[in-house]
């Protein structure tokens, strides 16, 4: 098989705006078919890449017959190798899936970096990782990372052939392209954003080469993002990441997940909706203003968020590409 293209090397060869997606694999007990829905109408628009997200296991507690709790570990969506490897096979999609920190340990993180590159993975996407739903702070695997700063440097080091084992013998090297989360309206844990700048100016300088921003429904604040990212020397890819908003309860949502702002007359507009159809139109519409804008401004990728379904994105794509 031909060795799939660098994100960067796709961005640096393209004189447009390139159109990218992710997908989250499907909850435990879908068939693929579910993620084919969602996949196979957006192919049509020859997307750089197919973003597949990571999920770790989370905690539940169930009750017994005798009133005790039973703690139960579970992951809801298992499959983003899976997933990456069927969509490379079926489509030919330059899938990059997402490593993260949470629920591993440096050993099956390496495991999982080796089966990637046997795979014929090129493109990572490499994030700390949600706390579980149960705890409300990150809480890194014992042997694993506490960020993913230190990620980024366990890939670098693979790519340069260094593995865990030192005294491995004749060890190849890799040659991922590794791109990190940045936040347009800072991350939630960070305490400003400078520090917040800093920290991801680290992940630049460890090897990270290009950047995929958390969503954001305000333009000005990923012009801002950028223009702050060069001030601080960060000079990679900035790729804007756009959630369409799709259901009225995003409106509170979104906000307290992600902590982000919705602007104003998106709110306005979002009140007046009767019903989650009216939104899903209304989403599209916004998504479109904000892609022609930043189209207009050169933007290198934009990178839909499809949260499992895609109509809209399809009708967002008809319009800007
Ligand atoms: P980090 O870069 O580690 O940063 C986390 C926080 O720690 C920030 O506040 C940062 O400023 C701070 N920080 C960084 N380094 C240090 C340090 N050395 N000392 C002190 N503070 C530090 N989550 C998933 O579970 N699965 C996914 O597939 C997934 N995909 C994502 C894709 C994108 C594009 C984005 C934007 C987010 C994604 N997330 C995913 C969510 C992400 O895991 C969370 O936002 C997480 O809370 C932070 O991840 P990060 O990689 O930005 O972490």
């Amino acid at each position: 098989m031909q060795e799939l293209p660098s994100v960067t090397s796709q961005i640096a060869k393209s004189d447009k705006t390139l159109f990218s997606f992710e997908i989250l694999p499907p909850l435990k007990g879908q068939h693929f078919e579910h993620i084919q829905q969602a996949v196979e109408p957006l192919m049509d628009f020859k997307p750089a890449f197919v973003n597949v997200t990571y999920h770790q296991e989370e905690f539940e507690y169930k009750q017994l017959a005798n009133g005790l709790l039973e703690k139960k570990t579970v992951r809801k969506r298992p499959g983003t190798v899976g997933i990456a490897a069927a969509l490379m096979y079926r489509y030919h999609a330059n899938v990059v899936p997402h490593i993260i920190c949470g629920g591993f340990t440096r050993e099956e993180t390496e495991n999982a970096l080796i089966d990637l590159h046997f795979l014929g993975v090129k493109n990572l996407l490499v994030v700390r990782g949600d706390p579980q739903a149960s705890v409300k702070y990150f809480q890194a695997e014992p042997g694993g990372h506490s960020h993913a700063l230190d990620l980024v440097k366990q890939v670098q080091n693979l790519n340069q052939g260094k593995y865990l084992e030192e005294d491995l013998l004749n060890s190849t090297p890799t040659n991922f392209c590794i791109g990190v989360a940045g936040y347009p309206e800072k991350h939630m844990e960070s305490p400003n954003l400078e520090s917040d700048l800093q920290h991801l100016k680290a992940k630049i300088d460890a090897g990270a080469a290009y950047i995929v921003t958390q969503m954001f429904f305000d333009n000005q604040k990923y012009f801002n993002f950028v223009e702050r990212c060069r001030a601080a020397g960060i000079d990679v890819p900035i790729i804007a990441g756009i959630k369409p908003v799709s259901v009225l309860s995003h409106l509170h949502k979104l906000p307290q997940t992600f902590h982000i702002d919705l602007p104003e007359p998106l709110v306005k507009e979002l009140k007046h909706c009767k019903n989650n159809q009216a939104v899903r139109e209304l989403g599209v519409e916004w998504a479109v203003m904000q892609a022609k804008e930043l189209i207009q401004k050169k933007t290198p990728v934009l990178h839909f968020y499809t949260m499992g379904r895609s109509d809209n994105i399809k009708k967002i794509a008809e319009t800007v590409f």
